[in-house]
């Protein structure tokens, strides 16, 4: 049975001090590592937005795991992401500054990575047979993978297994939206990836979680908890009790239960530390593009079709005009190079559109929405 750690947490040093350290109490996880080792922590760093949007990993969660890490002697720790949009310097120096990590790594000396190339690592997955990664993640002896608990427009949920699609450097991302338009495909991607990249443990902030319309135009959450586990499947089960959907609901954690790689429900799962703090939690309000899919409660022979259906009918982007400031990140990160950019105001051309919503993720001052059409719920 794969174990679970949940502790509850603040964003102030000794709360999470006290967490991380229970955390790593919980899973023995001294044993992963020693001096000499190289060490990545593949962080949430989805946009260039401020610790309390709940958008990226609080820094306060990576200073507590870095010092934790740095007791048994490492010294070569390096902080990364690909962050939505291009993947340049400049992009990471504002990204870093503003979500708080450039501070992490003065105070506690861990470096920031600005290695701009990649490695392609091949893989025996079912989608995907080779995926370039970014280099510090690709070449690291630890990857310590650093979730934010989010909801989702496209994967309904991003948490652990969510957040690798990070390793794959700057532009490259969309042309996997393209690759896999459907959610099904696309997350038996992810699947893959997280197979390949395999972090020995992942941490996840849940204190301010994002609920809504995530992952970047939804509302924080307070949720008061941190967790960690050395499977991200499993973990990755427990996000889905903490949002109130069941396993099914969410592809990438399906596909896993499918390949046999994950727990099929919270009662495979040996969760620790303080779960009562589980039980007090509400349900997350989903995102808008999911409240449409009631193909779960149909007829498994009919759920597929009516999944399709549900995909094409509903939710769409929708440009809110009065607030775009044309910047054009929603058409750099477009994989259907539907979006353009006329008189400082952008427009979607619908009939390529693949309804992934990158546009709406990576949208800096929350000028597209989703459409409310068909948004009932049954
Ligand atoms: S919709 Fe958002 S991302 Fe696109 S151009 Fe306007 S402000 Fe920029
Ligand atoms: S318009 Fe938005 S939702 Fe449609 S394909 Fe482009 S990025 Fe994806």
């Amino acid at each position: 049975m794969e174990t679970v750690s949940l502790i509850k947490a603040e964003y102030d040093g000794a709360s999470m001090a006290r967490a991380v350290q229970a955390h790593f109490d919980a899973l023995h996880l001294e044993e992963l590592f020693s001096p000499g080792m190289r060490v990545v922590l593949k962080l949430n760093l989805l946009m260039r937005r401020a610790p309390e949007a709940a958008t990226t990993t609080h820094p306060a969660l990576i200073k507590a795991i870095v010092e934790r890490i740095q007791a048994f002697g490492v010294t070569d720790i390096t902080l990364a992401d690909s962050p939505g949009g291009p993947y340049t310097k400049a992009a990471l120096e504002g990204i870093y500054r503003t979500c708080g990590i450039e501070q992490v790594a003065r105070e506690t000396g861990a470096k920031l990575n600005f290695d701009l190339t990649h490695v392609d690592k091949t893989c025996g997955g079912k989608m995907v047979k080779s995926f370039p990664l970014i280099r510090p993640v690709a070449e690291a002896d630890v990857v310590v993978n650093v979730a934010k608990l989010k909801t989702h427009c496209m994967t309904l949920l991003s948490g652990g297994v969510k957040n690798l699609f990070g390793c794959i450097p700057g532009l490259t991302k969309p042309e996997f939206h393209c690759r896999f338009p459907e959610p099904e495909q696309f997350c038996s991607m992810l699947v893959d990836l997280s197979q390949l990249v395999s972090p020995q443990v992942t941490f996840v902030d849940a204190v301010d979680a994002m609920e809504g319309d995530g992952p970047s135009g939804g509302s924080p959450v307070h949720c008061g908890v941190t967790l960690c586990a050395r499977s991200v499947w499993a973990l990755d089960v427990v996000h889905c009790a903490i949002l109130g959907v069941e396993p099914e609901q969410v592809l990438t954690v399906k596909e896993a239960i499918r390949r046999g790689l994950s727990p099929a429900g919270m009662e495979e799962i040996c969760l620790v530390g303080e779960p009562q703090a589980l039980a007090a939690m509400p349900p997350f309000v989903p995102p808008r593009t999911k409240k449409t899919d009631f193909s779960s409660q149909l007829p498994r022979l009919l759920r597929p079709a009516a999944s399709w259906a549900v995909r094409r009918a509903a939710a769409r982007p929708v440009i809110r005009r009065s607030r775009c400031v044309g910047c054009g990140k929603c058409a750099e990160s477009c994989p259907a190079h539907t979006i353009e950019v006329r008189d400082k105001k952008a427009y979607i051309r619908y009939q390529n559109c693949q309804k992934c919503y990158c546009c709406h993720e990576m949208c800096p001052v929350k000028a597209i929405g989703v459409s409310r059409l068909f948004a009932f719920k049954l």
